[in-house]
């Protein structure tokens, strides 16, 4: 499970002066997604470690802007900054292997998509939008 204030990485704090009322509410919603689909990967025993980094499940959560700009390989329009997504600590890819088995089962079923396995080593990138192709699996 995750949490709001995991999601938040102290940035709430930090750089209060970029989130705003719509940032919070995606955020939430995020949280709530990524916790059911958590909750399956629990079921079927996917072995879920914390990051030693942020001592969570979460690897990246909320980028405001001025953080997105000076992470590596950040997307410009990344939606880190919007609250949508998240990504998953997966240092052996166990995570990234279930869920892109389940593309037309849990993350269709839960409103998820994934970043390609091959593009997140380390991590799994999870969003509550669909990316502009559409697919429930994608290249950034
Ligand atoms: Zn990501």
């Amino acid at each position: 499970m995750i949490t709001l204030t995991q999601y938040w990485m102290g940035r709430n704090v930090s750089n209060a002066l970029e989130l705003t009322p719509d940032i919070q509410r995606e955020a939430a919603f995020t949280v709530i997604l990524v916790n059911k689909i958590l909750e399956r990967m629990q079921q079927a025993k996917v072995p879920l470690e914390l990051s030693p980094d942020t001592k969570s499940l979460v690897a990246s959560g909320w980028r405001p802007p001025s953080v997105n700009a000076r992470t590596p390989n950040a997307a410009v329009r990344s939606l880190h900054m919007k609250g949508q997504a998240v990504d998953l600590y997966d240092p052996d890819g166990a995570l990234d292997e279930w869920l892109f088995s389940e593309q037309d089962g849990a993350l269709r079923e839960l409103g998820l998509w994934l970043e390609h396995p091959a593009a997140t080593k380390n991590w799994a990138h999870l969003q509550t939008l669909p990316p502009r192709s559409g697919r429930r699996v994608f290249y950034p």
